[in-house]
């Protein structure tokens, strides 16, 4: 057992153990050791009163893969054992896992805060799309936990953040969050999808529950779109009236109650069985096996990411086509201590660096490379490079890319897992070219 991050923990299975076993068991009909992929839409009912007691939930078994699938259940138990929660319920893709988890918990006119330094694409959905849904998204500057009491108002029923945010490097101290969101009653999600359970596990720090982008480190090879959503079953639902989501009978579920029926993981169970049904954006059990194989390796993978990227860091951080690196990693990071204590064993392996030749110089390096692949996604075991103001950030002004952590000289990188020199080769090579002008 080597969860050696020096935390106290029940006994029980290391997380190498759980990253391969848990969730899963030989198949009983066909002994198959691995996990099927259990490709049908449907499931045939025992008789009348078992169709009866699925649809009431009165039974938990496989009604309609919209719903519940055998693979992707496997899956959902992994991902929530991995986090140290009680129960996950798997969505299309993060953005899917993210709009599942604020489906359940907001109405129209409510209200959340979230981190400013969060992927882009969570920036776009907090900020313009939930809008039409009537959610409204304050966004704070997470480098002073305060902010967020700040932006808190009655309305409010949810605070996110990325506990290590996509792209800049910042660690956000997650423990005064914790406190804050406890002291209002509301939970706190964070989006672990860039540290992955392995480097940091969200609710040993207080969070109640946690999203997750699979699509990245956790299937990790760049083959499969995903999402998860994981709660801890401590929040209580109950405790003020902020939330007649879980504690009020549910009209679109026959008046079930759902916290008082499912208590500890009775928001899963709510996201599964109205937002995911009335909505649908299931997982497929295809990517939900290629994403449970991606995870079977997840501690060997995040250790040669993390390692691979403190050399690259460290590299560039002395190369003179180079202005400035933000890896967490770094002891010049301003978030090196942050990440000493929420992430022991690594501050992950996505970062960016500032060249000096600004713009021009980020489109040759992006240009230049050969073993780095250029394009937009991270987490995957191959090297990726992205010059984010010609690509995802060109709409913006100069301006607002530099708020982004996107000025015009900044190149996004995700180092991958082949061999640290060869890394650094291919680098030195099209920095070289930054220089000479080609
Ligand atoms: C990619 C990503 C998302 C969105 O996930 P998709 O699977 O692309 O929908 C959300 N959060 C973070 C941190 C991400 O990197």
């Amino acid at each position: 057992m080597s969860d050696d991050d020096g935390k106290a923990r029940p006994p029980g299975f290391g997380f190498e153990t759980r990253a391969i076993h848990a969730g899963a068991r030989p198949d009983p009909t066909t002994g198959a050791r691995n996990t099927p992929i259990f490709q049908t839409t449907s499931y045939v009912f025992d008789d009348v009163d078992h169709a009866a007691d699925l649809f009431n939930l009165q039974t938990f078994g496989f009604i309609y893969s919209r719903l519940t699938n055998p693979t992707v259940s496997v899956l959902e138990e992994r991902i929530a054992n991995l986090e140290d929660g009680r129960a996950a319920v798997c969505a299309a893709s993060g953005h899917a896992a993210q709009f599942l988890t604020f489906f359940t918990l907001l109405g129209p006119g409510d209200e959340f805060v979230a981190s400013r330094n969060l992927y882009g694409g969570s920036i776009t959905q907090f900020g313009l799309s939930f809008k039409k849904l009537g959610w409204t998204c304050h966004f704070v500057d997470p480098t002073d936990p305060e902010n967020f009491r700040r932006a808190l108002t009655p309305k409010c029923k949810a605070i996110f953040l990325e506990i290590l945010a996509n792209p800049g490097g910042i660690v956000v101290d997650v423990e005064p969050v914790a406190a804050i969101a406890r002291e209002a009653g509301i939970p706190l999600i964070v989006d672990n999808t860039m540290a992955t359970p392995y480097l940091c596990r969200p609710f040993e720090w207080g969070a109640d529950i946690v999203v997750h982008s699979t699509t990245k480190f956790l299937s990790g090879h760049g083959t499969s779109v995903g999402g998860a959503v994981v709660e801890s079953g401590r929040f209580d639902w109950a405790q003020n009236d902020k939330f007649p989501c879980m504690t009020q009978p549910e009209p679109a579920y026959h008046g079930l109650t759902f916290y008082e029926t499912f208590g500890d993981f009775g928001f899963t169970t709510k996201a599964r069985a109205v937002a995911l049904r009335d909505f649908g954006p299931t997982l497929s059990p295809a990517n939900a096996f290629y994403t449970i194989t991606g995870i079977e390796t997840l501690h060997l993978r995040m250790e040669r990411h993390v390692q691979n990227a403190q050399a690259v860091a460290e590299f560039l951080e002395g190369h003179p086509a180079v202005a400035g690196v933000s890896y967490a990693g770094l002891p010049s990071s301003p978030y090196h201590d942050l990440a000493r204590k929420y992430l022991p064993r690594g501050p992950g392996s996505v970062f960016t660096c500032r060249l000096k030749g600004g713009f021009e110089a980020g489109v040759r390096l992006v240009e230049s490379v050969e073993l780095f692949s250029h394009l937009a996604n991270i987490g995957d075991t191959r090297s990726l490079i992205l010059h984010p103001a010609s690509t995802t950030h060109r709409q913006l002004s100069p301006e607002q890319q530099v708020a982004a952590g996107a000025g015009p000289d900044v190149v996004r990188l995700s180092i991958g897992l082949e061999t640290a020199d060869d890394l650094l080769r291919d680098l030195d090579r099209g920095l070289a070219a930054t220089t000479t002008g080609k």
